[in-house]
């Protein structure tokens, strides 16, 4: 039973992405060519074999072509929602090149992963008992990933999650049209389905339990704490109501309900991928008027270019080549922000200030890092707060292991789940004197 109320403010979006009937899949799997060394598979972070589970689809072995995402993915199911196949394995299928559409990948993956989780199915049990007890810092998918693939392999998991709900970002950040809180934390409770992990909600490491006490205690540590809190800029007026960072709103909205009542025009500063997302969202809960702020200008930005369009088509304003200067407001409350214009070195333009009404500001300019929580830990090193690990997720100390956002400095959840996924098969390595289970 889901924890989340069923009256939350993301339940009004629906899936921007519909799924495919059983004659869709099987037509659009039947075009695919099953390429050799295909591209697809080399542009996906996790690996997943595209061309075999495409192929199973089309000879209707819908069960085994599920195994074969699961087996590269767990998190195959929420992938095929949430990763901008735009940008990685549609990007890069033969067909791009032979002015065709590229094979619809994504929607062939949810085909077959939608099926066999409404059906229930179960691809992997628990490895016999190792006797070693790894712990895992953060609730996310870098963390749930490896802790699958440590019981896979027999060893004991306990997460440690500040929250109350587990999936991470995958549960609180990611757009309502792509995948909404619920079906979120149903897949993470399948993923946990294997058994034997321990998860500890409501427990900060660094507050609660120190990560000195951790290395006392269990064999191996994962860290998976993401990235921190929204950056916000101290500006004048920045403690004015309706002021606030971009990341935490989204969570708050996914998680709960929000009134937005009174709201004409929302400001969001950022050209990033959140900042693409919350105005779309803004737009989404009928906010009349949007507007995206960004430094730079449109060809600049580093938001995806096929989520910017869809904002755009909907209405949503972009402002260019802008910094914001103050926070405008009366009786508390914001209801502006004043801007200044730049030129092509990023310097202001004298008067030039436009100011642009906001009854909603928030900020999209990215979020903290981990810094102090693990830097004084002997062989952690941090580079401007993000740890630094080698390809199979070590740090310099030998019992510590991270991925995910906190070590790759903010990707995606694919990312994430690759990542978990490889500390924990060099975590079982280690553990196993050299030689993986
Ligand atoms: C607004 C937004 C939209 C996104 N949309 C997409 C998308 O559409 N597709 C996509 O693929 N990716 C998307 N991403 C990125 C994706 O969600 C992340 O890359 C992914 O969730 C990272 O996983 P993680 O496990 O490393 O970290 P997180 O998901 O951030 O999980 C870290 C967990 O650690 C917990 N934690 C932090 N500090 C502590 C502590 N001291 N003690 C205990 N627990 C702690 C946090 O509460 C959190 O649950 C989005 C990100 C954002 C911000
Ligand atoms: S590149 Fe395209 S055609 Fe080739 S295997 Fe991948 S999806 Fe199929």
């Amino acid at each position: 039973m889901s924890k989340l109320p069923s009256t939350r403010s993301e339940t009004t979006f629906v899936d921007a992405k519909r799924g495919y009937s059983p004659l869709q899949a099987l037509t659009e799997a039947h075009r695919c060519l099953y390429c050799v060394d295909a591209p697809c598979v080399q542009a996906c972070p996790t690996a997943i074999e595209i061309p075999e589970f495409i192929r199973k689809i089309a000879t209707g072995n819908l069960r085994g072509s599920a195994r074969t995402i699961f087996a590269a993915n767990i998190f195959g199911m929420s992938c095929a929602r949430v990763c901008p196949v735009e940008v990685l394995c549609v990007g890069s299928c033969v067909f791009n090149e032979m002015d065709a559409p590229p094979i619809e990948i994504g929607k062939l993956q949810r085909f077959a992963t939608d099926a066999a989780f409404e059906r229930g199915d179960r691809f992997f049990a628990a490895g016999p008992a190792s006797g070693k007890r790894v712990a895992l810092l953060g609730g996310g998918p870098a963390s749930i990933a490896a802790a699958h693939e440590l019981r896979r392999r027999g060893h004991a998991c306990t997460i440690f999650e500040q929250g109350q709900l587990l999936g991470g970002l995958s549960t609180t950040g990611v757009a309502p049209y792509k995948m909404r809180a619920d079906r979120a934390t149903e897949e993470v409770d399948w993923v946990l389905g294997i058994g034997g992990v321990e998860v500890r909600l409501g427990v900060s490491v660094g507050r609660d339990i120190s990560v000195q006490d951790l290395l006392q205690s269990y064999d191996a540590i994962f860290v998976g704490l993401g990235l921190g809190a929204d950056r916000l800029l101290q500006l004048p007026g920045a403690d004015l109501q309706g002021v606030r960072g971009a990341v935490d709103w989204i969570a708050a909205f996914k998680t709960g309900t929000i009134s937005l009542q009174g709201v004409k025009s929302a400001v969001v500063i950022g050209g990033g991928n959140t900042a693409v997302d919350a105005v779309r969202e803004l737009h989404g809960l009928g906010v009349p008027e949007v507007t995206m702020a960004y430094r730079g200008d449109e060809t600049r930005m580093s938001g995806y270019e096929h989520e910017w369009r869809v904002a755009k088509v909907a209405g949503v304003r972009g402002l260019w080549n802008v910094q914001p200067l103050a926070y405008e407001g009366d009786g508390g409350r914001v209801g502006a922000v004043r801007f200044a214009k730049l030129d092509d070195q990023r310097q202001p333009i004298a008067g030039r200030e436009p100011v642009v009404a906001a009854d909603l500001v928030l900020l999209a300019i990215g979020q903290g890092r981990l810094g102090a929580l693990l830097g004084d830990i002997e062989g952690i090193s941090l580079d401007r707060g993000r740890l630094l690990v080698d390809a199979e997720g070590r740090t310099q100390n030998p019992k510590i292991f991270a991925g995910g956002d906190c070590a790759n400095g903010g990707k995606e959840v694919v990312n994430a789940v690759a990542e978990g996924k490889r500390a924990a098969i060099a975590i079982d390595r280690d553990l196993c004197g050299g030689e993986a289970s």
